[in-house]
């Protein structure tokens, strides 16, 4: 499929792992002095972490790619401890990607992982931190009706 994801301009990457802190999906790491996209499962194309490259080495490209895989992110999201999980909970709020933050959450229950409070400290425009959190539920609860009135016909 074609869609977008994140180029590493070589020449102008300095190895400073930077951008490894802007990317809670764990996709990127820096392997002799250049960081590198470890898997297209892995990078959503959001591009959080051009704002962390000082050297401007990062841009968003539109390109065939494997499709991004929450699942197989939250697997070592999960390894890599809870603040990530949490940094990424927020990052996927942030960035309004409802589903993707659904399936996370998903995940962590059908783990019996806890759900860390990511959202108390997102800084919504509309100054009401709870918002996203109800329009994930509302979300949820919509899909639930969807299902429910599928199966009524
Ligand atoms: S932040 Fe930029 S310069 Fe630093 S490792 Fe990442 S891509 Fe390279």
């Amino acid at each position: 499929m074609k869609r977008n994801i994140i180029k590493i301009n070589e020449e102008k990457c300095t190895g400073c792992g930077g951008c490894m802190i802007g990317c809670p999906e764990g996709a990127l790491q820096v392997i002799d002095g250049k960081a590198r996209l470890m898997s297209d499962l892995f990078c959503d194309g959001l591009g959080a972490c051009i704002g962390e490259c000082p050297e401007g080495a990062i841009e968003i490209e539109t390109r065939e790619a494997e499709p991004y895989d929450e699942k197989k992110v939250m697997k070592n999201i999960v390894e890599a401890g809870s603040n990530v999980v949490k940094a990424h909970l927020k990052h996927l709020q942030e960035h309004g990607q409802t589903d993707y933050l659904n399936q996370a959450i998903d995940y962590l229950k059908e783990n019996n992982i806890e759900v860390p409070e990511y959202e108390e400290e997102a800084t919504l425009a509309c100054g009401c931190p709870g918002s996203m959190a109800q329009e994930v539920e509302r979300s949820r609860l919509k899909s639930q009706e969807e299902v429910y009135t599928d199966l009524q016909c």
